[in-house]
């Protein structure tokens, strides 16, 4: 079996195991005394922590493909359901709660990652409008619209131009043309964790150039990501501004080093714009593979109160507060949230205290990234992640449509 069929494989398995365990807690959602019987899976859970990104009704070509647009229908109904049958809490709330029994019943902590406008626009009004505290994480590089994150452009290019043009920049970046990546999830899941930091910025480099993309033009034209003016408002509102790293980089492939220019810039441009303190981190991402322990000692040593994954599992009630997990969010329907929110992150705990962490090749192989992976990280990594693998976990539907994606551009 090649590789294109595991994956295809996988995905379905994977779709056919959700779609059952989403029914199921769709049928609890509509029984009496459902919350009591979710505890039954794990009653030790307390802060629940939700994700969005992208909250907007059409997808566009930077980020088709990406699995982390909701529709401001569907972002509605989300904050709807939250503040009926949850309580939401500030990052302040959380911090406050030394011993794990201070927050209020069902506790809900709302973040965005990378700072698209939209938040601005319509998810921040919203959350007024709704009292919902919430923490934006924001990488610098893309405040003002003048470059373009590395997801955004890569995804720009496959929908644009097709996959050629991505291998010929990774042949360019690996110095091999050994590599073969044969759809979005390989990129994010296998390449980009794979690669060094300077490799990292060939790649993107390459792209450009390949792809005849004129970088300034082009983000000033799609403006996808805040203005300066917008995270000072969101700061004015009492929003928690949070560090997502200058660039979105592959925290894995940080050294000592790069800390200065990935994680204290960000902080520092940030509280100069913001005006506010920044004191929390999101790890680009998510997976705790690329929370090093270099990073988690400098983090500390800077001063940060809280760190973020998002491996969509649950929070024990005293959750270490450097590794606060977080699920998700892409669906309006009460059913399949309180699935998404309530069960499924109970399941995969379960799952990892029995099984431990995904297990290696969930994907797939890409042989011809094993030496660049050899070379660029010890051997004990944690494969199969990013944000290809992150989104197929929140949303069988976004691997899906990638999936089938996937065959039309080749
Ligand atoms: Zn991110």
């Amino acid at each position: 079996m090649d590789t294109v069929d595991t994956e295809n494989q996988v995905g379905r398995n994977q779709l056919s195991s959700r779609t059952a365990l989403n029914l199921a807690g769709r049928t609890l959602w509509h029984l009496p005394g459902r919350f009591a019987i979710a505890r039954l899976l794990g009653p030790q859970l307390s802060l629940r922590c939700v994700l969005f990104h992208d909250v907007s009704d059409e997808e566009s070509s930077f980020t088709k493909g990406l699995g982390g647009t909701i529709t401001r229908k569907n972002f509605e109904a989300a904050l709807k359901f939250i503040t009926r049958h949850y309580t939401p809490v500030s990052l302040q709330e959380v911090l406050a709660d030394s011993d794990g029994r201070a927050l209020p019943p069902r506790p809900v902590l709302v973040t965005f990652d990378d700072a698209y406008a939209s938040v601005s626009e319509f998810a921040a009004p919203l959350c007024l409008k709704f009292g919902v505290p919430a923490v934006f994480f924001v990488n610098g590089s893309c405040l003002d619209n003048q470059h373009l994150a590395l997801d955004n452009l890569v995804c720009y290019v496959a929908n644009v131009c097709g996959l050629g043009i991505i291998n010929a920049a990774a042949h360019v970046a690996g110095g091999t043309k050994d590599i073969e990546l044969r759809s979005m999830t390989e990129v994010f899941a296998r390449f980009l964790p794979a690669i060094s930091l300077s490799a990292r910025q060939v790649f993107r480099d390459a792209l450009l150039q390949l792809a005849r993309i004129n970088e300034s033009n082009l983000a000033e034209e799609a403006r996808l990501y805040l203005s300066s003016q917008q995270l000072r408002d969101l700061a004015t509102f009492d929003f928690e501004i949070g560090n997502h790293t200058y660039t979105h980089a592959n925290c894995r492939a940080l050294f000592a080093g790069d800390f200065a220019d990935e994680v204290d810039k960000n902080k520092m441009v940030l509280e100069a714009t913001s005006d506010t303190k920044v004191k929390s981190f999101s790890v680009p991402y998510g997976s705790s593979a690329d929370l090093t322990s270099d990073l988690v000692a400098h983090l500390h040593r800077s001063g940060y109160d809280a760190v973020f994954l998002s491996e969509s599992r649950a929070n024990p009630s005293c959750p270490d507060r450097f590794r606060l997990d977080r699920v998700s969010l892409r669906t309006g329907s009460d059913g399949v949230l309180f699935s998404e929110i309530e069960i499924l992150p109970r399941l995969r705990t379960i799952r990892k205290s029995l099984f431990g962490a995904a297990s290696k090749g969930s994907y797939g192989r890409v042989p011809q990234l094993e030496n660049l992976r050899q070379s660029a990280f010890p051997p004990n990594s944690e494969e199969g992640v990013g944000i290809g693998a992150e989104a197929s976990r929140a949303n069988p539907e976004a691997r899906k449509k990638r999936l089938v994606q996937h065959h039309s551009l080749r």
